[in-house]
């Protein structure tokens, strides 16, 4: 076979090579406990589900216009307006699969071969791949401090010539952390000065903790949606727990949606109709059941940073949304992946190595998952690795004695 040098480039997102390492475990009867998710357990919406049911009940599931349903732009339109101030047309919104091919699709949109995209350690896992995919030039700014909180004067000494977009996800996957308001307004102030591209993966904005609210990029330019640099992502996976329907969407500028229609309808003619008419269920129903989602995960937040806290020595920076934290575990091994394997081997508990992210020695533990999971999860960790728990652990109805330490 001769695969070609960009595929054979791309590696398998590494959470989902978890989950599925998880799974296979799981049917052999391991009690696992998975702390890498990236997906709340709440069931879909009875809006959504009933808002498919009905679309499925028609019969009539076709292909449907590229850039989306009209009903579901509608509703996303309402969306932007209430919660980003912006009144956008129809013709500024597409969606897509999920905001994977959203993302994927606004860098198809932009990029040339050599252009350089900024992103921000820790960072999502799939940027630099994605970013590789379309000939480009991931650069990664890390910042110094060890807050995961950047500054500008970072961003400016990674710009070249050749910058063309920079990639901000706040709250941030993996850390939870949420960017300053100060240094979104000024980031919106440079790329407008510069013309580089902002492409604002909103996809956690809700979930927020601590009355703790990131702005919309959008507050911080007086362009209109036509002439602004600042582009949006969104979708429905996190904020409903819907991240099986995949449906994403980007509001951008009118030629950069026709452009990412032509583009959307060359791969995949448009999203399931059945998934769209859920997310339009979704979006129009009540929304109250995102804030009970916020607050459940707001208290597995408090959980997992209490349990974390027991350890001798785990240093973590408190997130301020997502369902992700992101704690330092250099005290007990360098090597994420290496202490990744490690915990699953010994101790039956999925974690996301840091090294995925670009923040090596730290690891990614997720609290969308039951309390019982974070404590037990956390519990056995501290087993496995602090000499000052207990040796003995039940895992199921095995006890099992640390002899490694
Ligand atoms: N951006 C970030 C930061 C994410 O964490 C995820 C999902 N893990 C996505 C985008 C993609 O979400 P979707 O399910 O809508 O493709």
């Amino acid at each position: 076979m001769s695969i070609s040098r960009l595929a054979s480039s791309i590696q398998e997102s590494p959470t989902l090579k978890l989950n599925e390492a998880a799974r296979l475990l799981r049917v052999k009867g391991e009690p696992v406990i998975h702390l890498g998710g990236g997906e709340p357990k709440n069931k879909a919406p009875i809006t959504a589900i009933l808002g498919s049911a009905a679309k499925l009940n028609t019969g009539e599931i076709k292909y449907a216009p590229t850039d989306g349903l009209p009903s579901l732009k509608k509703a996303i339109i309402r969306y932007t307006e209430e919660n980003y101030g912006r009144l956008v047309a129809p013709e500024n919104v597409i969606v897509s699969t999920g905001a994977k091919q959203s993302i994927f699709n606004v860098l198809y949109t932009l990029i040339d071969p050599q252009d350089e995209v900024i992103i921000f350690a820790p960072y999502w896992v799939s940027y630099p791949d994605m970013i590789k995919m379309v000939y480009g030039i991931p650069v990664v700014v890390t910042p110094e401090d060890g807050t995961f909180q950047p500054r500008m004067q970072e961003v400016e000494q990674a710009i070249s010539s050749y910058t063309k977009a920079m990639i901000v996800n706040s709250p941030n996957n993996p850390s939870g952390v949420a960017y300053s308001r100060e240094f979104i307004a000024e980031l919106v102030e440079f790329c407008e000065r510069k013309g580089i591209y902002l492409i604002m993966d909103d996809i956690y904005h809700k979930l927020v903790f601590d009355d703790v609210q990131p702005p919309p990029a959008y507050e911080f330019t007086d362009q209109d949606v036509e002439n602004t640099r600042v582009i949006v992502v969104n979708g429905v996976s996190k904020l409903y727990g819907m991240t099986g329907f995949r449906i994403g969407w980007t509001i951008a500028n009118r030629q950069m949606v026709s452009v990412m229609a032509n583009v959307q309808s060359q791969i995949t003619s448009c999203p399931s109709v059945v998934s769209q008419a859920a997310a339009e269920g979704a979006l129009t129903g009540t929304q109250s059941l995102v804030e009970n989602l916020r607050l459940t995960i707001q208290n597995n937040r408090d959980i997992m940073l209490n349990e974390l806290g027991t350890f001798s020595d785990v240093t973590v920076t408190k997130p301020h949304g997502t369902f992700y934290c992101l704690p330092d575990f250099r005290a007990y091994e360098k090597d994420s992946i290496k202490l990744a394997q490690f915990l699953l081997e010994k101790a039956l508990v999925v974690t996301v190595p840091g090294e995925s992210f670009g923040m090596e020695g730290h690891l990614r533990l997720s609290y969308c998952g039951s309390v019982k999971d974070v404590i037990s999860g956390v519990g056995r960790m501290k087993w496995a690795l602090d000499p000052n728990a207990p040796n003995e652990i039940y895992i199921g109805d095995r006890k099992l004695i640390r002899d490694w330490l």
